[in-house]
């Protein structure tokens, strides 16, 4: 069976969601919500060490975070609200490592970090941010950052904080490769399924109840615009005696001959469902009657000038075509009704014909 070859990228994979999933707006929302009464508290608390620097610069990101959220609401731009949040949460930790907040415990919060990053942006985003941090904490604890910030980290402190870091940031890596992978190929999996449920093994033609299903969809949109489609019923002739005489195999290769036939003679509106054994319907949308036995006649034409050849010999092959073209407030049954007795007419008229329901045959 032919599949539907979809090569995804990560960005897309982050677009579809599987069902249970958390939405990555969602997630920066909740986020939000749970940051700013937490920085709050501890805004708070500078406030009352008397921490005249940390005060404002916490409400600064609170504010930032509070605006964040806002225009996402108001603009339902999700790649802003997304890379915007990574760079306030970004500087926020880079606040905290360098002021030492909290007496140097704030830093801990660089745990929360990674797993995070990895969930809402692409692995090589996240694996960029997280070497950009790791190495933003390497350099702090290093001679130079002491130079510049001061930091009252002791040394085992410095030491255990990257070596945790670094085995965070790893297992981080690795649930997240591991959960994109599953769900890659659950989609791939799903997508299978609705492929397999609404296609034909043989042909991978529309199967019987997709093109039930395009057909509910045509005759919606022609009770409301009043454009009539049409329908065209074919039928391989003396089908029996291709299986009969060159064997089942032979009988299949013609009915996909006779399926990619229909397929390379039709528009691109058109559907073509496998309806039957060696039964094909042709969905016309916005087609007339004449039109319709043109299309037909023409499909017919094709198949006959197309014989299959099979272990060096040639299997003739026509079809018999009934075509039917909606009208009034008819039933997609009556309709399928019409084309199937105009095909009965053609196949009485001596087959390899196309006939109308009411009554023209070519
Ligand atoms: P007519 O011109 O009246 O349509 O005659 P016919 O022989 O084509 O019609 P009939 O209904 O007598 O035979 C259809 C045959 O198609 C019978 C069935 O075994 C065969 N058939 C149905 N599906 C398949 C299939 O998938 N592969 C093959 N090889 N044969 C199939
Ligand atoms: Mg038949
Ligand atoms: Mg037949």
């Amino acid at each position: 069976m032919t599949q539907p070859n979809h090569k995804r990228t990560d960005e897309d994979l982050a677009q579809l969601r599987v069902s249970g999933e958390i939405p990555v707006p969602a997630l920066i929302g909740w986020l939000t919500l749970a940051a700013i009464p937490t920085l709050a508290f501890f805004a708070y608390r500078a406030y009352l060490r008397e921490d005249a620097h940390s005060t404002p610069v916490l409400i600064f990101f609170m504010a930032l975070l509070a605006l964040n959220g806002l225009v996402y609401l108001l603009t339902r731009r999700e790649a802003l609200q997304r890379r915007s949040f990574i760079a306030i949460v970004t500087g926020l930790f880079v606040f905290f490592a360098i002021t030492a907040l909290e007496e140097g415990s704030a830093i801990i919060w660089m745990f929360a970090y990674p797993p995070v990053i990895f969930y809402i942006s692409t692995p090589r985003t996240g694996i960029i941010a997280c070497a950009g941090g790791l190495g933003a904490a390497i350099i702090l604890f290093s001679p130079i950052g002491d130079a510049i910030f001061n930091t009252p980290y002791s040394t085992s402190f410095r030491v255990t904080m990257v070596a945790v870091l670094v085995f965070e940031m790893g297992s981080c890596y690795v649930l997240d490769q591991s959960r994109r992978r599953a769900k890659s190929r659950l989609l791939k999996l799903a997508a299978e399924f609705e492929y397999a449920a609404t296609h034909d093994a043989l042909t991978s033609l529309a199967n019987r109840r997709e093109g039930m299903d395009r057909l509910a969809v045509e005759y919606e949109r022609y009770l409301r615009n009043a454009r009539p489609f049409s329908v065209v019923l074919l039928d391989i002739d003396w089908f029996k005696n291709v299986n009969d005489e060159f064997g089942h195999q032979a009988g299949d290769e013609v009915i996909v001959r006779v399926a990619q036939t229909l397929k390379n003679e039709c528009r691109k509106v058109d559907t073509i469902a496998r309806w039957g054994g060696e039964e094909y319907l042709a969905l016309l949308p916005e087609t007339e009657a004449g039109e319709a036995l043109q299309t037909g006649e023409r499909f017919r034409e094709a198949i006959h000038r197309n014989p299959v050849s099979y272990q060096g010999r040639e299997i003739p092959l026509t079809v018999s075509a009934g075509v039917a073209t909606i009208r009034g407030s008819e039933s997609i049954d009556r309709l399928l009704q019409r084309a199937d007795e105009a095909l009965y007419q053609a196949k009485g008229l001596g087959r390899n014909r196309v006939c109308c329901y009411d009554g023209s045959a070519s």
